[in-house]
This record gives structure tokens, C-alpha cells and sequence, in this order.
């Protein structure tokens, strides 16, 4: 088998051309499309309704690309990780966070991150490239595979979230094009309120986004003024605070069944201050906001230690109860196996310096 070409790097629409080319009726883009993405099969030669010749040629020159799984670990408390291998050797991290209501699969959209925020491991990885389209579908495919997620009875992934490795914004051609693909009602379908897209704030980015993938959107706040969170997330010296909340004010379709997730770290000492969240408060009033503070994850050689629990709760309390804005506290999970947010660093560190590359912005 010839691996030319990424069945899951197609778009609809490029494998209907595709399948044209080839001499074969449009509808047949269709077939496949369905035995890919609903049924889950991994081979042309399980496709009962197509025929050998058109097998023939696919075998020949496409592949499907799952992932091949280095390592797959399950947390006391019921979240996975896998670490996946790519084609060039590097690795990336996914995770699967079980609910009762939900099954969230947390995914990434870089191998490591150029943006080194000062709290987060994955910023601390010496190599980056952009994931391709075919490999953040890739790891939805190879996790439904894992978790026997096929079938409509079976569905466990119910949400995604690029909370993964990497700044999607930052890969935004290769994220839009696996977001359609996800999107697709005739294959994955998931709907576009269940796909979260969170971001370190790439202010001339997220105004592309509304309208043209019109996903959930998070956004990475972590502290409520230019000095500290230059510190903190140091793309706020390009895009600060002003300039990102301004864009999010008129962030169309956003209301109050629909709201603009703010990720708010809790730093020890740091960023967690009554002060702190008053001004949180009077910064997201004019927004469609809800807060959603995340313990700090410790991860080997980082400086923060992570803020108490009265302290989060009296946070949380003040921009809920006092403030009037919606506020949850997101549980860390998984962290004995280091799945938990901003703990996801794989281990290509090992393959050797690389300068950075491949990284775009459009
Ligand atoms: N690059 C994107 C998405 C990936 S990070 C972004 O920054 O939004 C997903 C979330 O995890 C972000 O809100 C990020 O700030 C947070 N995070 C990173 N490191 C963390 C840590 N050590 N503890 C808790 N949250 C962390
Ligand atoms: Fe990159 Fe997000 Fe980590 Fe910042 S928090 S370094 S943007 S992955």
C-alpha cells in the first residue's frame, strides 16, 4: 500500500474530485465516506459495497493513517492517554476525560508550542511542527478505536477539545480543514456547540474564526492585567488584554445560552487575590462570559505552586456570587498518569534540537 495520500486528510469534497478522477461515479465518494467515519473501518477491502476494482486502486494509493499508540494509560479515576507516534518519530498526547454526562477527548494540534507560557509544560518543548489535518483527525479515529467508540449506541466521545498540545490558531489552515471533517453530518458529526477551540488569544485569528467555523471558543485568560499575564502568557506583549477582549465583545452569535469560555489558571500568590477577581469581574461584564478556573497542574521544574482550595472557592465565589458571572472549577483528572491540563509533554524532546519550523499564522 502506497502512502501517498491520507484518506482522512480529504475534505469531503476533495474526495468526491478524487474518486472522479479515478473513473469512478461521484456517489461512491459517499460509500467510502461513511464506511470511514461512521462505521470506522480500516481497510478498503472491508467495504463490502465497493467494488474490487475501486479497492484495487485505493489499496494502491491511499492509506488510512490511525496512529500508532506508543503508550496507553488509564488514571485511577477513569481518564486515558495515549501517546502517539507519528510518521517522522514525533509524539503527541491525547486524553480522554469520562463524565457522567459526557466523554471530552482533549486533542492537539502541535507537536509541542512556540508560545511558552510560563505555567505550562507543553511550552517548555524544544521541538515544534504543526500537526497535519489527517493527524489531529487521526487521533479522534485511533481514540474511537480504542475506546470501541463505533456505532451510535456506543458513542463515548460526545466533545472535543483542542486543550491539547499546541496553539490551534497558530495552525489554523490544518485545524479548520479536520474541524470540517468533524463536523460532517453524513460522517463524525459532531455538532459545532460539542468542539471547543481553545486559544492563548491570536487576537486577528479568532475574528476569522466565527465565521468560518463558528465552533466554541475558550479562551486562555489566566491574569487581569498586561504585566502579569506578559509573564504568564507572553503573547498578551503582541495582543494585550484590551485589544483581545475588545475582539470577543463583538464576537457575533455569542448570548447567554452560548458563552465565551475565560480559562483562568490558579496560581499560588500569583493571580488568585479578591482584587483580582473583582477586576475579572468588571473586565467580562461587557462579554458573554463564563469563568472556568483551573487548579495549577505541577509538572517537574515548574515554579507555581498551585492556589488552596478556600483560596479557589472564595475566587470562584466572588465572580459567581458577587459578580454575577458564571464560575466552575475544573477537577483535575488523570493526574497520575500526567494528563491533566498543561502537563502533556511528550517525550520527541529526545529525538534532538530542531530549529522550530513549519509554524503559520494564516
Ligand atoms: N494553547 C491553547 C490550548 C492548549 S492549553 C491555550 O493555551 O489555550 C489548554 C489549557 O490548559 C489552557 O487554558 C492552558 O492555559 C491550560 N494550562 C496549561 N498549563 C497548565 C497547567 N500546568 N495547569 C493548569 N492549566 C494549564
Ligand atoms: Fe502553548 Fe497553550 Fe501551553 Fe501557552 S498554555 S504554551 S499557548 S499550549
Amino acid at each position: 500500500m502506497s502512502e501517498n495520500l491520507a484518506i482522512n486528510s480529504l475534505l469531503k469534497e476533495d474526495l468526491k474530485q478524487y474518486i472522479v478522477k479515478l473513473g469512478e461515479k461521484q456517489y461512491r465518494a459517499k460509500q467510502l465516506w461513511r464506511w470511514i467515519y461512521v462505521n470506522g473501518v480500516k481497510s478498503f477491502n472491508d467495504m463490502s459495497d465497493i467494488g474490487v476494482n475501486l479497492r484495487n486502486k485505493l489499496n494502491y494509493e491511499v492509506s488510512f493513517n490511525r496512529l500508532d499508540a506508543d503508550t496507553h494509560q488509564i488514571s485511577e479515576d477513569g481518564t486515558q492517554k495515549w501517546l502517539f507516534s507519528l510518521k517522522d518519530k514525533r509524539k503527541i498526547e491525547t486524553v480522554f476525560i469520562p463524565e457522567a454526562d459526557r466523554g471530552t477527548l482533549c486533542i492537539s494540534s502541535q507537536v509541542g508550542c512556540t508560545l511558552s507560557c510560563s505555567f505550562c509544560h507543553t511550552g517548555t518543548m524544544a521541538l515544534v511542527r504543526n500537526l497535519t489535518a489527517d493527524e489531529i483527525v487521526g487521533q479522534v479515529l485511533s481514540a474511537k478505536d480504542s475506546l470501541f467508540d463505533w456505532g451510535s449506541k456506543n458513542r463515548k466521545i460526545t466533545n472535543i477539545v483542542f486543550m491539547g498540545m499546541g496553539e490551534p490558531l497558530y495552525n489554523y489552515q490544518e485545524v479548520t480543514k479536520a474541524i470540517k471533517i468533524l463536523l460532517d453530518n453524513e460522517g463524525l458529526c459532531y455538532s459545532r456547540r460539542k468542539i471547543t477551540l481553545s486559544t492563548s488569544g491570536v487576537v486577528p485569528i479568532i475574528q476569522k474564526l466565527k465565521k468560518e467555523l463558528d465552533v466554541s471558543l475558550a479562551i486562555s485568560l489566566h491574569a487581569v492585567n498586561d504585566k502579569l499575564r506578559n509573564e504568564l502568557v507572553p503573547i498578551n506583549k503582541k495582543w494585550p488584554i484590551k485589544e483581545l477582549l475588545s475582539v470577543l465583545e463583538v464576537y457575533p452569535g455569542v448570548n447567554n445560552a452560548r458563552r465565551i469560555t475565560f480559562e483562568y489558571v490558579m496560581l499560588d500568590g500569583v493571580n488568585d487575590s479578591i482584587v483580582e477577581a473583582k477586576k475579572l469581574v468588571s473586565l467580562l461584564k461587557p462579554i458573554h462570559a463564563k469563568v472556568n478556573l483551573i487548579p495549577f497542574n505541577p509538572w517537574p521544574g515548574s515554579i507555581y505552586k498551585c492556589s488552596s482550595e478556600q483560596t479557589i472557592k472564595d475566587f470562584a465565589d466572588e465572580i459567581c456570587n458577587n459578580g454575577g458571572i458564571i464560575a466552575t472549577v475544573r477537577h483535575a483528572r488523570g493526574q497520575d498518569i500526567q494528563a491533566a491540563c498543561g502537563q502533556l509533554k511528550s517525550n520527541s524532546e529526545r529525538i534532538g534540537r530542531e530549529k522550530i519550523k513549519n509554524i503559520n499564522t494564516t
